[in-house]
């Protein structure tokens, strides 16, 4: 069913059983690469934390976890080119292995200017697990970029985490904007 946030309509595009089976594989997939290592999992908040959350359960090998906000995006249906670190990384990740844990990659600024800041300080290895990824809005290449979800194309989505004007992330199901009403 289609719903209304404040100007804006969307309608149904991911249910949750299906990014519940998703994370099922991402966990298997975890499981085996990080099988003999105690990784650090690193949630990009806000719009990860429903992510990180579901994930973490299929996880079942010794893992840390910590959260980090970048500020990158102001209420509206576009990415902000200012980047501001609103909570830093509080630990050590020296030497570890680090997975950061992302709710959507759209040009990849955010992605790029956390990395950076993440190898400042010399972690053995880094990847990404990001739910959506938009490929033909991705500005840099990731090697890093390991672990997706959902390839999707450049839509607006909501739900699970991400927001309109901050509502909508208690939303079990992903929707996307209907139509062309990306604001320009
Ligand atoms: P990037 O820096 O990759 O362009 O954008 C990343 C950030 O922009 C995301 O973490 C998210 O906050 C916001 N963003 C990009 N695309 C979407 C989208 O389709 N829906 C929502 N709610 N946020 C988005």
């Amino acid at each position: 069913m289609k719903m209304t946030i404040d100007d804006k309509t969307f309608e149904p595009f991911i249910e949750f059983n299906m990014i519940e089976k998703r994370l099922r594989l991402m966990g298997i997939q975890l499981n085996l690469d990080y099988e003999d290592k105690v990784p650090i999992f690193i949630c990009v908040l806000n719009g990860a934390f429903m992510f990180m959350a579901d994930l973490m359960k299929e996880v079942h090998i010794g893992c840390e976890t910590t959260f980090v906000k970048v500020a990158s995006y102001h209420g509206d249906t576009k990415s902000s080119g200012n980047l501001i670190e609103q909570l830093p990384l509080l630990i050590d990740i020296k030497g570890r292995d680090v997975i950061v844990v992302e709710d959507i990659v759209d040009t990849g600024r955010t992605l790029k200017f956390l990395l950076e800041k993440i190898y400042q300080k010399e972690p053995a290895s880094v990847k990404v697990a990001t739910l959506l990824l938009k490929p033909d809005a991705l500005e840099y290449q990731f090697d890093e970029i390991s672990f997706v979800g959902f390839e999707i194309a450049n839509d607006f989505v909501v739900g699970y985490g991400l927001d309109y004007k901050g509502l909508g992330r208690n939303m079990a199901d992903i929707y996307r904007l209907v139509g062309q009403q990306l604001p320009g």
